[in-house]
């Protein structure tokens, strides 16, 4: 039988979800092997007896923390897709003013009809499987993932930085021209696509295992930019961790065992063991 598999979104702009609609042909392969119950985006039927959840959104309301500690009772598999589930993402930006301004500043007059608490990463709410990293999520990484699920396997994310991609690809460095980049201690996995349009890399993809994080304070400090510009930078995408860690110095690993990541995730059991899926 096929595996049943359901999308669900929290708190994102939802783009991550359009990345799978995007495949077109790959998609439609998937599409032989899985059973998709529930994805808002593209169907209204919805099923509850689903296998594999995939997760797109931060958590940012007490609602979403209960809708998302539902999806873990029933999910064998739960995956954080982009960086808006993974680290919490650009969500976390609200993160550093007061609630009360965020709503203020969003909903003017209609405030108080809003509630929201600060965001956070799905797995500081409950245990997170596997990981999708970047914004928006890599649909070959998705693909590789899918596979490896149904063969009841772990993927393994790519751990080296974003730098070895970049080189890889012959791009001038961004500090050789007097800017300034994240990739030193990003994981790799998107090509340095940034790098390559001519831009730098935020750190969308987080932390690598095992960053050299001083060693970037160190570059980007040579380049002019003071501590605070710099947890600026890592705030784009990684506040969550910045705000839990008091700075760039706390480890938020995606694969590995990481500070931020308390809680033990399970072995995968699609290949036969683990929770029995209720009905
Ligand atoms: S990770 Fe990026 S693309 Fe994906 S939902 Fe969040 S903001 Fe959108
Ligand atoms: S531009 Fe950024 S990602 Fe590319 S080599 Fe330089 S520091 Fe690394
Ligand atoms: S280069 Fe950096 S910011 Fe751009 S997609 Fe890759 S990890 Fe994300």
């Amino acid at each position: 039988m096929k595996p049943k598999v359901a999308f669900f979104d929290f708190t994102s702009c939802e783009g991550c979800q359009l990345e799978v609609l995007n495949f077109g042909e790959e998609l439609v392969e998937l599409l032989a092997q899985i059973d998709i119950v529930n994805f808002r985006e593209v169907r209204s039927r919805r099923a509850d007896n689903y296998e594999i959840a995939f997760i797109d959104g931060a958590i940012t309301t007490e609602s979403d923390m209960e809708r998302i500690k539902k999806v873990r009772e029933q999910a064998k598999v739960l995956v954080a897709m982009g960086a808006c589930a993974c680290l919490g993402g650009v969500n976390c930006l609200k993160n550093f003013l007061p609630m009360e301004e965020n709503l203020r500043i969003v909903y003017g007059d209609c405030a108080r009809y809003y509630n929201t608490i600060p965001a956070r990463p799905v797995s500081s709410v409950v245990p997170v499987d596997c990981y999708l990293p970047g914004c928006p999520m890599n649909r070959y990484e998705f693909l590789k993932l899918a596979k490896a699920l149904l063969l009841g396997k772990k993927p393994e994310l790519l751990n080296y930085p974003v730098c070895v991609e970049c080189k890889l690809a012959g791009n001038i460095c961004a500090f050789d021209k007097a800017e300034t980049c994240l990739g030193p201690v990003t994981r790799a996995g998107c090509n340095a696509i940034c790098v390559t349009s001519g831009r730098h890399c935020w750190g969308c993809r987080g932390l690598v295992d095992e960053p050299n994080i001083n060693s970037e304070k160190e570059i980007l400090q040579k380049h002019g930019l003071t501590i605070q510009d710099i947890l600026e930078k890592y705030r784009h995408f990684n506040g969550y961790l910045i705000e839990a860690g008091g700075g760039p110095t706390q480890h938020h690993s995606l694969s590995g065992e990481g500070q931020l990541e308390r809680r033990p995730s399970p072995p995968l059991p699609l290949s036969g063991e683990g929770r029995e899926v209720s009905k």
